[in-house]
């Protein structure tokens, strides 16, 4: 087990625990370097590098940029950003900004399946309305007994064709990895594996990306599987990318990777943590 993870979720965006706990858990596995990646948002950062810093842990600024390529949704980890820079930040914000107005849409989707109250029910999971997500709604269906765990609420609700979905344009792939780059940071392409995608778009996906201005890609990864794990680091190599490495950790019982560790990367693998020495916050003294 490597002892990296660059990639997590705090209740700033759709995680469960504060910055604060999410980080004092990852320091359970005492990791060489960590970085907190909530989506479309920055706001978690300063609480998580202060605890890390407590922990001695360093710690890179990080964020998960929900974007739209062609049809589909695609994640970008940015790592090492600057959180105040201003085309960032006003880019996020656009993205927050349409989250809310969606969530109605989607508790209207649910009530017209005969599922009530799924707005408000998924508001009462969210600090933040500006981040209300799917994780919201589905912790919500969950708790209230209408459907019996997550990795079920996704199976029947909340995906492209089941009751809950609602088609959303994010940012465009340009402008995730832009920002990301502009703000001092490096782009990667969160979870390949998890995408709808065979080889042939994976490759136009990353073409685009690399056009852009991104450079690494997720290799080890919670969602990953060990086949996709050597499958991305053979595109990774073949594409001349950096592999990155994080749980995608959101909440303790809700399945996938604990915080604060990842596989190994195959040897082939560049990791992209090298690149980015100038940009971790070191604990003073
Ligand atoms: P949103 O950004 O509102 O579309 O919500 C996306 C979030 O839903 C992801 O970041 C995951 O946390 C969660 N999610 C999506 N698909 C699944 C799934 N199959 N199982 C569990 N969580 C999922
Ligand atoms: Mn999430
Ligand atoms: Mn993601
Ligand atoms: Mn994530």
């Amino acid at each position: 087990m490597a002892n990296i993870d660059l990639h997590f979720h705090s209740r700033t965006s759709d995680g469960a625990l504060t910055p604060t706990e999410v980080i004092d858990r990852a320091a359970a596995r005492a990791p060489s370097l960590l970085a907190l990646t909530d989506h479309d948002c920055t706001g978690g950062l300063a609480e998580a590098a202060a605890a890390a810093a407590r922990h001695g842990i360093p710690f890179l600024n990080g964020v998960e940029i929900s974007a739209t390529w062609g049809r589909h949704t695609v994640h970008i980890v940015g790592l090492g950003i600057d959180p105040d820079e201003p085309a960032l930040a006003v880019g996020l914000k656009s993205i927050r900004d349409g989250r809310l107005e969606r969530a109605r849409l989607m508790g209207a989707s649910l009530e017209a399946a005969g599922i009530a109250g799924c707005f408000e029910g998924a508001m009462r999971w969210c600090d933040n309305p500006e981040m209300i997500s799917r994780t919201h709604f589905a912790r919500h269906l969950v708790d209230s007994g209408a459907v019996k765990d997550m990795r079920t609420v996704f199976r029947k609700y909340l995906t492209p064709g089941k009751p809950g979905y609602v088609a959303h344009e994010w940012a465009s792939l340009a402008d995730a990895v832009g920002w990301i780059v502009g703000a001092g940071g490096m782009a990667a392409i969160a979870h390949p594996g998890r995408y709808d995608m065979g080889k042939t778009l994976i490759e136009r996906l990353i073409l685009d990306f690399q056009a852009a201005g991104g450079q690494g890609i997720e290799v080890a990864c919670g969602s990953h599987s060990l086949d996709d794990m050597h499958k991305f680091a053979l595109h990774a190599d073949r594409h001349g990318l950096y592999a990155s490495s994080g749980s995608d950790f959101h909440a303790p019982g809700e399945g996938g990777r604990d915080v604060g560790h990842t596989e190994d990367l195959p040897p082939i693998c560049k990791p992209i943590w090298r690149e980015l020495e100038a940009r971790v916050l070191r604990p003073a003294g």
